[in-house]
């Protein structure tokens, strides 16, 4: 996982931290990733993730694990285990055990107190409304609240009572006392802790004064021994009042902040606020539905931990916000998976074919590669009869130019088998072809065809070796470049971002499958395939059913959203 010598390590950040280490302003490299619990964990993690975790590893020093935990309105204990478990997924481990702010509750109000004690805090008890007024903005000034000069004794009894629930929500506040002509509004008293009554996942009902995350995530960053907290660039300004904080308390150790720019990725949503409003209005089904970025949508839809890191170091660490092509993100599982997957044949929108020269109870078995490229993955046996299913697509009644695949009077090679040339079709009353006529040239298995052209190739699966599978095959969920900046984003939803078919697979990969799934250690892992022509698939372990397996479309075989055309060929 760490390369010493890849390109990612050259990456602005590596190079402070090098430089740190080497002139001996920082012992041990000591790093953190600190995610609110209020939702599960996306793509934009994992890029902050494989930055902490793999710079600790590279020069040997810690990462820790802390959830930011001071919001308990919208925090969550079923979010904490799905943190946890996406990031051991991911491949790390965090050092020692995990830390909560929370655990640093009592710590954070003695430095509250001793703020207000170096007359450097105040009770407030202006409305949120006033406060958001009186700030001022970018280019006026902010003004005094009428409270800011309270003395210090009252001060600090008011903020105790504020602690002991003496007031309502929203009644009294304590902030910073800074500047409120600052040109940077984060420093014009900024908040720093409110009331809030609610039982806190980890405290109970022992508070009910929470810390803002300013002031809790650099005294947390400085209580671990943090030496580097990395963020993204929202937080330039924020540092500020990070160091602001850290000067006019008493602790005992300084982390540096730096910020990075967020992950932006086209066509998708990564704000869990936002991913949210799509689970409310039922527009995706859950934080794991395989059309968001989330982690465990990932992890559903195909993608392998190897994948997700490849990608971040691909993307890299930089200073300038941009918009990463969703593309690169299929381009890592592709990548992965070509050299992998093993190959099989399945029919996702089924027609019958019959070969009518060949027996009713005739029937042949091939032994097919599970790679073409690598023999070492073994081979598995399909069989054949005469009655098959093909893909509707792969057939056309009516003559089109260019069209390649089986037609009336045309012949085409089955994968693996023989060339078949189409000669009639059967239809239902409501004019539905049910079924195609063909007729098979048993001179032409593994050779090729004497003074005739070499037809193209399609898949197939006979009758009596299928089992009914459903195919859930996905597209973009927004059908624009940048839904995350639009306000009305639910407006730009790609309607066809699922589609369902009903087909088959074969019968023994069905049961290979069954085995597997009963067995609850695969429960995290993924069973990927190629299915030859359609794309890479993996088993779907939430909604699969003994009888029926589902699978999704982890990605097509090429990159058919930057080139529309490859999917008319
Ligand atoms: P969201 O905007 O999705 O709600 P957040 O920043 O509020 O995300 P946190 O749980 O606070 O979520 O994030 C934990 C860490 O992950 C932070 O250090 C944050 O900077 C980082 N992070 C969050 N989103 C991204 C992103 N898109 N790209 C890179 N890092 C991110
Ligand atoms: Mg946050």
């Amino acid at each position: 996982m760490n390369n010493k010598n890849n390109k990612y390590n050259n990456n602005f950040i590596y190079n402070i931290v090098k430089q740190d280490l080497k002139e001996n302003k920082c012992l041990l490299l000591h790093t953190r990733f600190p995610p609110e619990p209020n939702g599960y964990l996306h793509i934009g993690h994992a890029k902050s993730i494989y930055l902490n975790f793999e710079l600790a590893n590279l020069y040997n020093g810690y990462c820790n694990l802390r959830f930011d935990d001071t919001n308990p309105i919208k925090e969550n204990i079923k979010y904490i285990n799905s943190i946890k478990n996406d990031i051991k997924w991911l491949g790390y481990q965090w050092n020692k055990k995990i830390h909560y702010s929370s655990e640093y509750f009592l710590q954070l109000y003695r430095y509250a107190e001793e703020l207000i004690k170096k007359d450097l805090a105040y009770v407030d008890q202006l409305t949120k409304e006033q406060i958001r007024k009186y700030r001022g903005t970018l280019i006026t000034a902010g003004t005094n609240s009428p409270y800011r000069n309270r003395n210090i004794e009252e001060n600090l009894k008011l903020f105790e009572k504020m602690k002991k629930g003496h007031f309502n929500e929203g009644e009294a506040c304590l902030r910073a006392k800074i500047d409120m002509s600052s040109p940077y509004i984060i420093m014009r008293d900024p908040v720093l802790y409110r009331i809030i009554y609610k039982k806190h996942h980890q405290t109970n009902n022992q508070w009910c004064i929470y810390p803002m995350y300013d002031f809790a995530h650099c005294i947390s960053d400085s209580i671990e021994g943090i030496t580097h907290s990395f963020c993204t660039l929202e937080f330039q300004d924020n540092k500020r009042l990070y160091n602001w904080i850290l000067e006019n308390t008493s602790v005992s150790h300084y982390p540096k902040q730096y910020e990075f720019a967020r992950l932006n990725l086209k066509y998708s949503i990564l704000s869990k606020r936002k991913i949210k409003i799509l689970i409310e209005k039922k527009i995706i089904n859950n934080w794991d539905d395989p059309r968001i970025q989330t982690i465990s949508g990932l992890r559903r839809k195909g993608y392998t931990p190897s994948s997700i890191r490849e990608f971040c170091k691909k993307i890299g660490i930089t200073k300038q916000n941009n918009l990463i092509e969703f593309s690169m993100l299929e381009y890592c599982i592709r990548s992965e998976l070509n050299a992998k997957a093993i190959r099989t044949m399945a029919v996702l929108d089924p027609i019958k074919l019959y070969l009518y020269n060949i027996d009713d109870n005739y029937q042949e078995i091939f032994t097919v590669p599970n790679h073409p490229k690598k023999p070492e993955l073994g081979t598995h046996e399909i069989i054949f009869t005469n009655t098959i299913y093909i893909e509707k697509e792969d057939f056309k009644e009516k003559y089109e130019k260019n069209y390649k695949r089986l037609k009336i009077g045309s012949e085409i090679r089955l994968r693996y088998a023989y060339i078949i040339k189409a000669e009639k079709i059967e239809k239902d009353i409501n004019g539905n072809i049910t079924q195609i006529i063909c007729f098979c040239d048993l001179n032409t298995l593994g050779k090729k065809p004497i003074n005739r052209k070499n037809p193209a190739v399609i898949h197939w699966i006979s009758v009596k070796n299928s089992h009914i599978s459903e195919f859930r095959l996905y597209e973009k969920l927004f059908n624009i470049h940048n839904p995350e900046q639009e306000k009305n984003f639910l407006s730009f939803l790609n309607p066809n971002s699922m589609i369902v078919k009903n087909g088959f697979i074969e019968k023994k990969i069905n049961e290979k499958i069954q085995t597997k799934i009963n067995n609850i250690e695969i429960k995290n892992k993924n069973l990927f395939f190629q299915f030859e022509r359609v794309g890479y698939f993996c088993v779907d372990l939430v909604d699969s059913k003994k009888n029926k397996l589902i699978f999704n479309r982890t990605v097509s075989l090429r990159d058919t959203w930057n080139n529309k055309k490859a999917k008319n060929n």
